[in-house]
């Protein structure tokens, strides 16, 4: 039954993820009272405190691991996520991300340009009609939501990086593009080609060869430009080589009968967009955030080795 039903969404997934990127009002820095309200005799309270400890005081983020209605999404039917794996995405997402843009880019940085907010759910959030699921949501630079939390598998770093840290990197980067402008050349590279309602149907393959590092890459231009940062950021070499190596040649889909077809030469040098795309993303976050991708990788890279470390 859990084969079944992880078989399920493993084929809905490479289908079709997205992530939802709300644009609201920033609220600005919010500071959260850090003064100890923790109840001691809280079975929970130790990783509370940890968490204040962690996140609350160095970063002024509020990690919401309890689901509140308020603050979920209730078009979606939604579970909480379980404490256990609260406890390790917790650490992960601070060891992979905060501490990553500690280390690389400065201790502040995130506590300045980081959201207030990371709120857990268990579930993912399936959009039945479309056939989608959600991973994660940002809303105007305040919250940052991931779900399918209680099907995370620490020994799993591929499927956590498409799962969880993909997302947190792809919201971060809508952030980031919010508060200072992405280029404006970008703009121009796939114009005319952006697909918002039909990107779904895109294969791995096809996207790439269109010049989209994904599938949700060729739904607008945003999306692209975040999906170009993410990407790089989790993916290894092999698997970031594979996307220009699909991008240089016709796009792949599978047909009826479950076999590869290869689609007509559209005519575009996807590899040479991507690789452009990449270099202009490459140059903002250097000239704008003073931020360096490459190291930034090399960071997350070589902590990926040491996940089981961190969770002991
Ligand atoms: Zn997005």
């Amino acid at each position: 039954m859990k084969k079944l039903s992880y078989t399920i969404l493993t084929i809905l997934f490479t289908l079709s993820i997205f992530y939802s990127c709300k644009q609201e009002e920033e609220l600005g820095a919010s500071i959260f009272d850090t003064t100890d309200k923790l109840n001691a005799n809280s079975a929970s309270y130790q990783f509370d405190a940890w968490l204040r400890d962690s996140y609350l005081i160095p970063y002024n983020v509020d990690f919401r691991y309890r689901m509140q209605d308020v603050g979920s999404d209730m078009d979606y039917n939604l579970v909480p996520a379980s404490l256990e794996k609260s406890q390790q995405m917790a650490k992960l997402v601070k060891y992979l991300w905060f501490d990553v843009y500690g280390k690389i880019v400065g201790p502040d940085f995130l506590k300045e340009n980081g959201p207030r907010i990371i709120h857990l759910i268990g579930s993912p959030a399936f959009n039945p009609i479309s056939g989608t699921i959600l991973l994660g949501t940002a809303e105007g630079g305040i919250k940052v939501t991931l779900y399918s939390c209680n099907d995370l598998d620490p020994t799993n770093v591929d499927m956590m990086n498409e799962y969880y840290f993909e997302t947190m990197h792809h919201e971060f980067a809508h952030i980031l593009h919010q508060k200072r402008n992405y280029p404006v050349d970008f703009n121009q590279l796939s114009k005319g080609r952006y697909n918002p309602i039909g990107w779904q149907y895109y294969s791995n393959s096809q996207a790439a060869s269109l010049g989209f590092v994904s599938p949700y890459a060729g739904s607008q231009i945003q999306e692209d430009f975040v999906e170009i940062i993410a990407n790089y950021l989790v993916k290894s070499d092999a698997q970031w080589n594979n996307i220009l190596l699909m991008a240089s040649k016709p796009g792949v889909v599978v047909d009826e009968n479950g076999n590869d077809e290869i689609l007509p030469d559209d005519g575009i040098d996807g590899q040479a967009l991507i690789l452009k795309k990449f270099d202009l993303a490459k140059k903002w976050l250097q000239n704008s955030w003073n931020i360096d991708i490459v190291k930034l990788r090399e960071e997350i890279i070589n902590r990926e080795a040491n996940i089981s470390d961190i969770l002991n």
